[in-house]
């Protein structure tokens, strides 16, 4: 044979296998474009239909305007009884849609690591030998339609939510669709001292913590599934300050520095800013993240992704690579390295 033809042979295996490398991590989810309610659950179908075999989907419920909340478990089905669960959850803010675009690439990205070698997450099979991977990528589709004025499928609920206090433009919506901040709606002991920078006595677009813990249908959906399946960890992803809001003074001792050598790491590795330790109830209450440490005594932080932009509106959909995904794809699995190897000397908290 020929030096010309062997180049040329030489020249097709290696663009055939590039391409077919391209193929197999191709990712489902777009990158630059505002992700809208219905691309989520079309990706959440497509995801389901494309690795059944150890992703399972269910309806965790309904939204106040009756959209689903869509809950997705990755696990190898093998069964053993000792493996630890972790919950992942997005989108408790209406407008930070960028949770909802990461936690759904990272699940792609993970499936996809799953079946082939050459995508990003090496060793991914390894994870799902010790740990059951639950998600809630949506947990506010009215806030996330509301904010992003899709009045498609809400449209018989629209004077009711014109009713109600609107503070600054529609794209700044970070409530649900009655106006409750879901993430100052927990039931964590304190609700009854919260009183944030922005405090609304009534309905809101943001600001307003509700009458009672767990008024808002999603955050007790999201509660009662923590009540249900124990998470060691639970992450609940936010979009501004490239921060951790990982301890409170009420809660952190009792992690015997487990949380501070856990989020030191991660901090580290993904060029996040830890928060101090918040001191008062009055600022840090009812949220997911308080809920668990206080509720279930578990690792529980709000991760805030990308960069302050001294606005209320999230950054740019075009920047979601550059400043999410680029820095924090490996951020979930950075927490499940570090909590495996630091478990069997804090074993007992979670007895
Ligand atoms: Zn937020």
């Amino acid at each position: 044979m020929n030096i010309r033809i062997r180049f040329q042979i030489l020249f097709i295996v290696l663009i055939s296998s590039h391409f077919g490398k391209t193929q197999i991590c191709t990712d489902l989810i777009e990158d630059s474009s505002v992700y809208k309610v219905s691309m989520i659950y079309d990706d959440v179908v497509q995801l389901m239909y494309q690795h059944s075999e150890v992703l399972s989907v269910d309806i965790l419920g309904f939204s106040e305007f009756g959209q689903a909340i869509p809950v997705l478990k990755i696990e190898n089905k093998e069964k053993r009884l000792d493996k630890k669960p972790v919950l992942f959850v997005a989108n408790l803010h209406a407008r930070e849609f960028y949770s909802s675009k990461f936690l759904m690439k990272f699940t792609n990205q993970f499936l996809l690591s799953l079946k082939s070698d050459s995508c990003i997450y090496k060793n991914a099979s390894k994870y799902l030998e010790e740990y059951i991977i639950y998600i809630v990528p949506l947990a506010n589709p009215d806030g996330l339609k509301i904010a992003q004025q899709d009045w498609n499928g809400i449209e018989s609920h629209r004077e009711e939510i014109s009713k109600i206090k609107r503070i600054g433009p529609y794209s700044d919506w970070k409530a649900n669709g009655k106006g409750i901040d879901l993430n100052n709606n927990f039931d964590d002991g304190n609700f009854h001292l919260k009183h944030g920078r922005l405090f609304e006595e009534k309905p809101a677009s943001q600001g307003h913590k509700g009458s009672f813990p767990g008024e808002a249908i999603e955050a007790k959906l999201i509660q009662n599934l923590v009540d249900s399946i124990h998470p060691l960890i639970t992450l609940s992803f936010h979009t501004k300050g490239d921060v951790l809001f990982w301890a409170d003074r009420g809660t952190h001792t009792k992690f015997r520095g487990l949380d501070t050598k856990l989020n030191k790491k991660v901090a580290q590795e993904c060029d996040l800013i830890m928060a101090r330790v918040s001191q008062k109830p009055k600022d840090y209450a009812a949220g997911l993240e308080n809920y668990v440490r206080a509720k279930t005594g578990s690792i529980g932080v709000c991760v805030e992704l990308s960069k302050s932009n001294n606005k209320e509106a999230q950054n740019p959909p075009s920047q979601f690579l550059d400043l999410v995904w680029k820095k924090c794809k490996n951020l979930p699995l950075i927490y499940l390295d570090e909590f495996s190897r630091l478990y069997p000397e804090y074993a007992d908290l979670f007895d």
